[in-house]
């Protein structure tokens, strides 16, 4: 099973109520709140309610109504920041796994905006 859930994890606990958090935006499928140690002005994490691991288990196994809302509220949140006005832009990213570098495995996209975000990666080896 490539998708193995842990019902442990922090964000698991922040949607159970175990563990507060600085909510953004709350719908049927999706919740938002601000990073606990945000690396721009705006450091907002956006998770399904349900018990994805990754962005493919979700793109893979999630439901289009979670799908659909997912993506809404991401939408609606960059609009409501108002970090695309002039033109200035943000970062969405997703890590997976250990090469990805993921600390806490449900998925999230982290909404970074509010600075020059530099290059995207640096190869090294
Ligand atoms: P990852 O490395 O998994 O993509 O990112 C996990 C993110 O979760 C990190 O940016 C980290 O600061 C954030 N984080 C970890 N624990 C908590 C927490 O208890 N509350 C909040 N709001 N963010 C957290």
């Amino acid at each position: 099973m490539p998708y193995a859930y842990d019902d442990q994890n922090i964000f698991a606990k922040i949607l159970r109520g175990e563990i507060p958090n600085s909510t953004v935006a709350d719908t049927e499928h999706t919740l938002a709140f601000r990073d606990i140690a945000p690396k721009a002005p705006e450091h907002i994490l956006v998770i399904p309610k349900g018990p994805y691991v990754t962005a493919d288990h979700f793109a893979n196994e999630a439901s289009e109504a979670e799908i659909a809302d997912f993506w809404r509220t991401l939408g609606k949140i960059v609009i409501e920041i108002g970090v695309d006005e002039e033109g200035k832009g943000h970062r969405l990213i997703a890590n997976a796994g250990v090469d990805g570098v993921q600390e806490v495995p449900h998925f999230h996209m982290h909404i970074l905006a509010g600075r020059p975000m530099g290059p995207m990666l640096l190869m090294r080896d």
